[in-house]
């Protein structure tokens, strides 16, 4: 018994042989360095860091003197700043005239696109129901504006009617509206929410090259029937009826104007990129990211600005210290053999656009880029962990790359025993969030990754993500498993292999 013991330990001890030095400069990531940093980033004096902000430049600015100081140079493309140019779109004025009465409230209709008109359309509307193929057999839509109608408000419906609204496109219709059956008081609340979704958003195209093509009107029944000069009723009887022929060719289509005004500009933004050059593998290179762009701040509350302490202050103030702790090994000649690219990018929240940029326009080559370890959100505990061991999120670790998930493994046995959940992992759980960080945009060019994060939390996206709520021993303590990590990929004599798809 004693003998097996003292086996089992001996086995124990090699498998778990810590690296001095390696633990020397883990070490170097520490609680009050991190506070420090995000005490700074997710101030209210950088008012949540919308992309493109006075904020975001702030911490730009930061970021960039922090990478100079620890010693990073500058990546190839020159300079610590990767500009990313966006489109800004906003609808400001959305119409429809019909008669002599206009239209525009929200509680009569709601414009979702992103196309202007440059001045008054005249159209003839025309009533198309559900857009059956039988119907679709005997209207003709071309030059048109084509009213659909839905059974209900819903997200399920919108989806029909977007797959119908290609239809109808495709047959030559110029304009595209919808009107749900139901309770009348249903729309103004719909409509408010749909009108949210659609109020500004930022893209990588460029202005008026929205995927949303021309984009569709929703009417309140009201305004509907205003416009095809038909009681509603009637245009439900036309759908509803299952024994008349050719129902729809009673509504006789009939005159509308519409009008969509943008506005659209250019936001300059920037990722930040710092570079700690390899030795004898230098060509391949290691990208560790997190995003420093955060959601600004709102119009409601006393408290306006979402910090965004932990989202995703937390990983960039992480990529602050893995920059240092790095660095500082390199100057005492221990050096990685590979290369890492300290990455901190822009306009995630608005649709990971940032680290979209970055793999659309590299600065090294996808294909020498070994892996990309993601930070988003790190410094918390959600609801499922309250009073359990420390852990952290780990996904897609396996998705591409057998041996990444094993040293990510290795590493966390050997130095930080955290508990690794893989909750989030699978890529049929509902959250999705393979796909919901910046890392998505390098798994999609077969670049293995690890996505590090804490969970969802109560203060997620609001202002009571402050750094009053942050845990900084456990944040430290996952900034390590990363740094554990990145040191072997970088150090260690055969590359990573990609070996699933
Ligand atoms: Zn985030």
């Amino acid at each position: 018994m004693k003998k097996l013991l003292f086996i089992l330990l001996l086995v124990s001890a090699s498998a778990f042989a810590q690296d001095a030095t390696v633990t020397k400069y883990a070490d170097l990531i520490t609680p009050a360095d991190l506070k420090e940093n995000l005490s700074i980033i997710a101030s209210d004096a950088l008012e949540g860091r919308y992309t493109g902000s006075r904020g975001q430049k702030m911490a730009a600015a930061y970021i960039a003197n922090h990478f100079e100081s620890v010693g990073l140079t500058l990546p190839a493309n020159g300079s610590y700043y990767m500009p990313v140019e966006l489109s800004s779109t906003q609808v400001t004025d959305a119409f429809i005239k019909a008669g002599t009465t206009k239209y525009a409230a929200v509680n009569e209709l709601v414009y979702m696109g992103q196309s202007a008109t440059n001045g008054e359309i005249s159209l003839e509307a025309i009533f198309v129901g559900k857009g059956s193929d039988a119907d679709l057999a005997y209207l003709n839509v071309k030059d048109k504006a084509a009213i659909i109608y839905v059974d209900q408000l819903s997200f399920d419906a919108f989806r029909s009617i977007r797959k119908l609204s290609t239809t109808l496109h495709d047959k030559g219709a110029q304009m595209i509206l919808a009107v749900a059956g139901g309770k009348p008081e249903d729309f103004t609340p719909f409509a408010t929410m749909m009108k949210g979704f659609t109020r500004g958003s930022l893209s990588l195209n460029k202005p008026n090259a929205s995927p949303m093509g021309k984009g569709m009107f929703l009417l309140s029944q009201e305004v509907a029937s205003k416009i095809l000069n038909t009681p509603f009723a009637k245009l439900e009887k036309a759908v509803k009826d299952p024994a008349a022929k050719k129902p729809l060719a009673k509504i006789k289509p009939s005159r509308m104007v519409y009008s969509v005004s943008v506005e659209s500009k250019i936001i300059k933004s920037e990722n930040m990129v710092g570079f700690l050059e390899g030795t004898d593998k230098k060509d391949e290179v290691i990208v560790l990211s997190a995003h420093f762009d955060h959601i600004g701040i709102q119009h409601e509350g006393e408290d306006k600005i979402n910090n965004g302490a932990d989202d995703d202050g937390s990983g960039t103030v992480t990529i602050l210290q893995l920059a240092k702790a790095f660095a500082q090994a390199k100057k005492d000649g221990h050096g990685p053999r590979r290369s890492i690219l300290f990455m901190t990018v822009t306009g995630e929240e608005e649709g990971l656009l940032g680290s979209q940029y970055y793999v659309e326009h590299p600065i090294y080559p996808l294909t020498s880029t070994v892996a990309n370890l993601n930070i988003d959100m790190v410094g918390r505990r959600d609801p499922e962990h309250a009073g359990k061991p420390d852990y952290v999120y780990v996904i897609g670790s396996d998705k591409l790359s057998s041996e990444l998930h094993e040293i990510n493994e290795r590493n966390n046995k050997t130095y930080t025993q955290l508990s690794f959940d893989y909750t989030y992992n699978d890529e049929n759980h509902p959250s999705n969030l393979y796909k919901r960080s910046d890392h998505w945009n390098f798994a999609k060019n077969n670049v293995p990754i690890i996505f590090y994060f804490d969970g969802i939390h109560e203060d997620y996206h609001k202002p009571s993500d402050e750094v009053s709520k942050i845990d900084f021993d456990l944040l430290a303590k996952r900034g390590k498993i990363v740094f554990y990590t990145a040191w072997e990929l970088a150090n260690r004599d055969n590359r990573i292999t990609v070996d699933k798809k």
